[in-house]
């Protein structure tokens, strides 16, 4: 199955009450590319990943490599081989980076989680190894963001789960942030980004799905989104 998705999303649909906050989202995470999800403030994105992740209750078919995920707990999703950061980073700030990347480990307790040359290859792909031994107190924002995606890592997902990883970074960190995705990309991880920052999404990403009310809006290359009116009409909010 050479040619399977990563991860396959059908007809996902999450209600908060009245509100229909995803309403039959469907598309799949190519294996290994870097997939963008977009959209103005309050269109889906955050619960799509809840409901990805089994956080949100949600009907519809979440599949990972072959395996369907729907119903099952957050716990079952993380040993399927799924990982995930969130817009608010916690990190531990008296200890150090290593020590806090640590920390990702005991999400596979006994399954193969990742020994200390594979940590040291995560620090390098993310550019994180001179920092190994600060504090985490110590780091720049971009800095504290891939501390928490090397966290998620460690948990050797097979899809990675972003949301907003530039929230709070100045444009040269956004584009340092962006060379590690890459390079993070080439090592084989599928990547879901949830992102804000626009000239990150178009200069990473190789397909993109935009949410708009909960509905999936457009999907296409970055080329192809740039290009489309009704999202940039949805942007402006003049539709
Ligand atoms: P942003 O870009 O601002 O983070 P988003 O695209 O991630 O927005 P969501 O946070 O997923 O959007 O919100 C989608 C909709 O669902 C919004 O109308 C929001 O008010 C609603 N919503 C989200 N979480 C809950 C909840 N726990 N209970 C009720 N409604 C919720």
């Amino acid at each position: 199955d050479g040619g399977a998705p990563a991860m396959s999303l059908s007809e996902v649909t999450v209600r908060y009450g009245g509100v229909v906050a995803v309403d039959g989202v469907g598309f799949d995470l190519p294996r290994g590319a870097i997939v963008g999800l977009i959209g103005p403030n309050g269109a889906g994105k955050t619960t799509l990943m809840d409901a990805i992740s089994g956080f949100a209750p949600s009907t519809g078919t979440v599949g990972l490599a072959g395996t369907t995920l729907t119903g099952t707990k957050t716990y079952r999703r993380v040993r399927a081989g799924l990982g995930r950061t969130f817009q608010a980073i916690e990190l531990y700030e008296d200890l150090s980076v290593a020590e806090n990347v640590s920390v990702g480990l005991s999400a596979r307790a006994g399954e193969g989680h990742v020994g200390e040359s594979e940590l040291d290859e995560i620090f390098d792909t993310l550019g994180l190894a001179e920092v190994k031994y600060s504090a985490a107190s110590q780091l720049s924002q971009g800095q504290r963001q891939l501390v928490s995606i090397a966290r998620a890592l460690a948990g050797k997902p097979k899809v990675l789960l972003l949301d907003e990883p530039a929230g709070g970074l100045d444009t040269s960190e956004s584009l340092w942030l962006g060379e590690r995705l890459k390079a993070l990309r080439s090592t084989g991880v599928t990547i879901l980004l949830v992102e804000h920052d626009m000239g990150l999404v178009m200069s990473i990403c190789d397909q993109i799905h935009v949410l708009d009310f909960g509905k999936l809006l457009a999907s296409g290359t970055p080329e192809e989104i740039l290009s489309n009116t009704a999202v940039m009409q949805a942007y402006l909010g003049t539709s």
